[in-house]
């Protein structure tokens, strides 16, 4: 999994269309001359835009998994997004080309840009600059649905594991009566490590001689008890994926190398 800067692979599932090296596709051309735009005009011309030209788009975050928003696509628009790297869109109130984060900067790094079997909306993996919403929120589903109501959350959509990290969180800051998570919080670095030590240790023996659900069930523990770690410091859980993906990006051997402390060489 080795990701380049400015390159795009447009993926229609069923393997249709390869990037077709060397053709260039038509929209804007703002000078960088175009070059990583490695023939998308196959693809593009696979793609099963509705009668007004559109197509959805949804965007997410590439690492957290986070639905970031939703919008539409013309053919200008993805191509201006594999040219410029950053999510862009087309208004059908304005009836023009749009960028997201054109005035303040939040703007989506375009990672990978996906189609689904049927080719007919685009999935767009990005870094968030930050938030998507225009409301000022990370993303623009934060309004649940609950019964015949719609509930507008303090917190948008997110996975599990994300969630999970956002109630820990509170629980650092909550009145409320003591929970677990709180008395850890409080009981300082050196107990939180010490847990963190003696689940791993549990978990190494589950993966040495017991079942499967042992193993999960203490591979749970090892991770709720790092990701108490991380809240008592305030490191995001994306930080932690975000340094499993670079570390992706480089080969095993190489990069050890790299993180090996002066003392170990
Ligand atoms: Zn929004």
């Amino acid at each position: 999994m080795v990701f380049e800067a400015n390159r795009f692979f447009i993926r229609l599932c069923g393997g249709g269309a390869e990037p077709d090296e060397g053709s260039r596709g038509h929209g804007s051309n703002d000078g960088d001359g175009g070059t990583h735009l490695a023939g998308y005009n196959r693809a593009m011309s696979e793609l099963k835009f509705d009668d007004r030209g559109l197509m959805p788009a949804v965007v997410q975050d590439w690492l957290t998994g986070q639905v970031r928003m939703c919008a539409f696509v013309n053919r200008e628009a993805i191509a201006r997004t594999v040219e410029t790297g950053r999510a862009t869109f087309f208004s059908r109130s304005r009836g023009s080309i749009w960028e997201n984060g054109e005035t303040s900067g939040n703007t989506l790094h375009v990672r990978e840009l996906y189609v689904d079997c049927d080719a007919d909306t685009l999935l767009v993996l990005a870094e968030p600059a930050g938030n998507s919403c225009h409301t000022g929120k990370p993303s623009c589903f934060f309004r649940r649905l609950e019964g015949d109501q719609i509930a507008d959350e303090t917190m948008p959509a997110v996975a599990f594991l994300n969630r999970l990290e956002a109630e820990i969180q509170s629980r650092r800051a909550s009145t409320a009566e003591k929970s677990y998570t709180k008395t850890l919080l409080e009981s300082g670095a050196a107990k939180i490590g010490d847990k963190v030590r003696e689940e791993a240790d549990e978990f190494a023996r589950a993966v040495g001689s017991e079942g499967d659900d042992r193993v999960a069930s203490e591979a749970a523990d090892v991770v709720y008890h790092l990701m108490v770690g991380l809240a008592s410091r305030g490191v995001p859980w994306r930080a932690v994926i975000d340094v499993l993906a670079k570390r992706a990006g480089t080969s095993g051997h190489a990069e050890k190398a790299s993180r090996r402390k002066p003392s170990n060489t």
